[in-house]
């Protein structure tokens, strides 16, 4: 009878019987047939044997945690993956031995590994992820493949924790590679110290503070890690509170176009301005733009930025046409992202088409990073633009990407040159005869130059001295609202060319 007896069954009959209380008949049936089961407390033995050997038959058939990790490692590196890393981490720490070191958790990442993957290969590629997965299993715990180049472990927190990990990469690279690939590969490594045993979910929360540390060291050149600090948290905090309100900030007005006049130094009068965008948040009071821009570009928030502010610019022009009121250019700053979004060319020609007003009255600002895109596109693009209508000038110019050669090809009105030039600590001699340099090739080229973060009379006037065109600066004016632009530089304005500075 026993042995007829379904898993299922004897686990009841155990529940009801182990309580020691019930002492008469079971009654169940088996596939239809009604059966019982007399039952008195001196059955207890007989019957815990059996519910041993169910149970036992039972959890032999859930699958196995141990071996069921083992089959789920990564087939390549052999480590953990990232939904495992959550136990590994929690029973890393359980174990009392770990409790008297400081633990970090560290992220890592192999920098253009899409390039070592197409100049070397897809084989060589596994190996150099096969050559960390060794260093993490043999040197680190809790090793992890977060995905394809990137990966976490947990160390002891020492002075030398970075570069001793950094070492033995490339090290176990340059064994199992070959010399010369030591050369060829860059990790990067954000680190987030673990202050306290981690609980339920924390690990995940860590492993995102590492990786926010990882994201940080990627893009700051020469920076080779960084660990998650309470400014970086800050940081976090705040791009996670500008995500969070920029979407109703623009159906709520919060923000707003200010104005900095240019300077003719021909004639030292007001003849055109930049447009610069403002946000005062209900949430989080006045915002400068260094403080957001940088995380629209990222975010993609900017196109709506950049067409706010053209929206703004061309009504103002528009309005000033017909009241008769005397127009200066305006200048708009256009992201690379903006620009390089599908259909800009024809959402501008919409723009202009909705507000119809001579193009040429909004002078389009490009930076110099657009130029580490495709030479040709740039071009084409540009030309476009021209076509339109609209001027370009190339932005904060001498940044970085740019050189000389490109002057040649690129269709561009303007130049702007960067404030850093300016900057009087330095190398002053050597940024001033650069930039007698670069007015006389502007000049040869037809190109006008507009010299930015003008300060003093000093820099000024030197800029008067070596014939600049324009200049732009607090010297000469701060960003306005654009009333105050309006009262000041516009009705205010003498002849052709507005208010004079001296
Ligand atoms: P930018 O295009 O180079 O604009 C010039 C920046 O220099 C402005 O900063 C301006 O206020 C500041 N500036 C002007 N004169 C001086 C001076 O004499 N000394 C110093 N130290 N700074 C001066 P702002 O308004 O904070 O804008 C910063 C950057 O944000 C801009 O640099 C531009 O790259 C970006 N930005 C501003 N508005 C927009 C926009 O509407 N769209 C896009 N895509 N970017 C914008
Ligand atoms: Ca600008
Ligand atoms: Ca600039």
């Amino acid at each position: 009878m026993v042995k007829k007896q379904t898993p299922f069954i004897a686990l009841i009959a155990l529940c009801l019987m182990s309580t020691l209380l019930y002492e008469g008949v079971l009654f169940y049936a088996t596939r239809g047939t009604p059966q019982s089961q007399e039952w008195r407390p001196s059955c207890l033995v007989s019957l815990f044997l059996q519910a041993s050997l169910i149970v036992c038959i039972l959890v032999s058939q859930f699958p196995k945690k141990e071996d069921d990790s083992v089959s789920s490692l990564d087939p390549l590196t052999g480590l953990f993956s990232e939904p495992q890393m959550e136990g590994i981490v929690r029973a890393f720490f359980a174990d009392a031995k770990h409790h008297e070191n400081k633990y970090g958790l560290i992220c890592l990442d192999v920098m253009f590994f899409r390039r070592f993957n197409s100049m070397f290969g897809y084989a060589m590629g596994d190996q150099l992820l096969t050559a960390i997965g060794h260093v993490l299993k043999t040197r680190y715990d809790c090793g992890v493949r977060l995905s394809g180049d990137r990966f976490a472990l947990i160390a002891p927190i020492t002075q030398t924790l970075v570069e001793d990990l950094n070492n033995r990469l490339l090290d176990t690279v340059e064994a199992q590679l070959g010399k010369h690939y030591r050369r060829m590969v860059l990790f990067k490594f954000g680190v987030c110290p673990i202050e306290e045993q981690p609980r339920e979910r924390s690990v995940q929360k860590l492993a995102n503070a590492a990786k926010i540390a990882l994201q940080q060291a990627k893009r700051t050149p020469k920076v080779h890690s960084v660990v998650y600090d309470q400014t970086l948290h800050l940081k976090t905090e705040m791009e996670k509170n500008i995500e969070i309100n920029m979407l109703h900030a623009l159906s709520k007005d919060e923000f707003s176009v200010y104005i900095q006049p240019k300077y003719k130094l021909s004639s030292q009068r007001c003849c055109s301005a930049e447009a610069l965008v403002r946000w005062n948040s209900e949430k989080m009071g006045r915002l400068q733009p260094d403080s957001f821009i940088p995380l629209f570009e990222k975010n993609g928030f900017i196109v709506e930025i950049d067409f706010f502010v053209l929206s703004h610019v061309f009504h103002h022009i528009r309005d000033g046409l017909a009241s008769g009121k005397r127009v200066l250019p305006i200048s708009v700053n256009q992201s690379k992202i903006t620009m390089s979004f599908p259909y800009y060319i024809e959402r501008l020609a919409n723009l202009l088409e909705r507000c119809p007003i001579p193009a040429k009255y909004v002078d389009l600002e490009i930076t110099e990073s657009i130029l580490e895109h495709d030479h040709e596109i740039i071009c084409s693009l540009i030309s476009s633009l021209k076509k339109l209508g609209f001027t370009i000038s190339l932005d904060d110019f001498g940044s970085g990407y740019s050189s000389l050669n490109i002057l040649r090809t690129l269709p561009v009105d303007t130049l702007k040159i960067d404030k850093e030039f300016m900057n009087e600590s330095g190398a002053q001699d050597k940024n001033r005869k650069i930039l007698r340099h670069i007015m006389n090739m502007s000049r040869d080229l037809n190109i006008k130059v507009v010299c930015e973060g003008i300060e003093t009379k000093e820099q000024y006037d030197f800029l008067r001295y070596i014939n600049c065109d324009y200049a732009q600066g607090y010297y000469c004016a701060k960003p306005m609202p654009f009333a105050e632009y309006e009262k000041t530089y516009v009705e205010m304005g003498e002849g052709d060319e507005g208010l004079c500075l001296v």
